[in-house]
């Protein structure tokens, strides 16, 4: 299938400030890319340059093929929603969607019937005449969808839509947006900085960090294989730990308060480098029956956090002041776990990583 977007060697300078730093990317038609990336890493100025409103130092954008360098806003394929949708308030359901199409001379039959069906796409089809005032944020959010897809963009850019949403609506979206994307086939290309938004939606998940892209991947493989410290510590939970290489053959760590773990290096390592050793909570396991490729260690347990769906241990690594949090899997095995409790633990060496 056909890229409906590429970047190229794109960078964006503030004076003396980079905030978007040699990115490169391409997004395949029909599929939605998400970028993903903490508070003032770039996301914006870089999908500010794909909508037009901002110029690049320099780089190229392609859209569908053809680069939009100097192309003016209106004239891109694209169509941007923020997080406050600006819809206008004085203008019912079908005004707001129909806004651009008038604008484009559209007749008024062709307006009616192109209204209907998007707002059937959206899932509201009887929300023609309603006052915007009259909405509930999820219908705002379909709405302000509608009125960008009914301009038949190439690519729809998102901007944190769903910041303003309370929780529970959030989650709701989430999967409302997926799916909406699939039905449409409109190439989406969502900004986040919330992980289980752009995991949950996304076909490809590029992770942004001080200007540039860390990694890009499946939403699964950057969580099983981070490309680097700053993805593994960003992507899901993570227990790191400074360590020094103390073996490379096997390859082995040793970690600040003393123990030696086996591990499995992401990068090339050499022996006395300092590292980073992550050990995600759920590759814990609690009183090991088998000791073959598993570090084993001993932990005081310092609370146990039930959050409904999941329960977490956070414990000491004993003789250490160390923590570390374990996920306790679904097991009345477990039930009895409580603070102050020692426990045998165990990580398999190659759920040990290092960066
Ligand atoms: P957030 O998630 O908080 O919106 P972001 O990842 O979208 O953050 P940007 O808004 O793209 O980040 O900003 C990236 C960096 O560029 C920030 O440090 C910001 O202060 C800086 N920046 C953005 N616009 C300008 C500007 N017009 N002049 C100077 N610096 C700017």
């Amino acid at each position: 299938m056909s890229n409906d977007l590429e970047v190229e060697n794109l960078v964006r300078d503030f004076a003396a400030f980079r905030a978007v730093d040699n990115v490169n990317f391409e997004v395949k038609q029909g599929s939605f890319f998400s970028i993903l990336g903490p508070s003032g890493c770039g996301k914006t100025t870089l999908l500010r340059m794909i909508a037009g409103f901002l110029e690049p130092s320099s780089g190229d954008i392609r859209i569908r093929e053809k680069s939009v360098l100097g192309v003016p806003p209106n004239l891109r394929p694209v169509n941007l929603i923020f997080q406050h949708l600006s819809l206008f308030p004085m203008m019912d359901v079908k005004e707001n969607i129909s806004f651009g199409l008038k604008r484009r001379k559209v007749s008024q039959a062709e307006i009616n019937k192109q209204v209907s069906t998007i707002l059937e796409r959206v899932g509201l089809p009887d929300y023609a005449s309603k006052q915007i005032n009259q909405l509930s944020g999820g219908q705002k959010q379909r709405v302000a969808i509608a009125r960008a897809l009914i301009l038949e963009p190439s690519i729809l850019l998102l901007d944190e839509p769903l910041g303003a949403l309370d929780l529970k609506l959030r989650e709701q979206m989430k999967i409302e947006l997926k799916k909406l994307q699939q039905e449409v086939g409109t190439t989406f290309v969502y900004i986040t900085h919330d992980q289980s938004e752009a995991l949950v939606m996304s076909d490809h998940v590029a992770v942004m960090n001080n200007g540039e892209f860390e990694q890009i991947d499946t939403p699964k493989n950057l969580y099983t294989h981070p490309g680097t410290g700053f993805v593994a510590d960003f992507i899901g939970e993570n227990n790191s730990f400074d360590a020094t290489v103390s073996s490379t053959d096997p390859f082995k760590v040793k970690l600040d308060m003393g123990h030696e773990f086996f591990a499995r290096a992401m990068t090339s390592l050499a022996k006395g480098t300092n590292c980073k050793l992550y050990i995600r909570p759920e590759s814990i396991v609690i009183n090991p029956q088998h000791t073959e490729n598993l570090n084993k260690f001993g932990v005081v347990v310092k609370n146990v956090l039930f959050d409904g769906a999941n329960t977490k241990l956070l414990a000491v690594i004993e003789n250490t002041s160390r923590e570390i949090m374990a996920a306790l899997p679904q097991d009345k095995r477990f039930d009895h776990i409580k603070p102050g409790d020692k426990l045998d633990v165990g990580v398999y060496n190659d759920s040990c990583t290092c960066f």
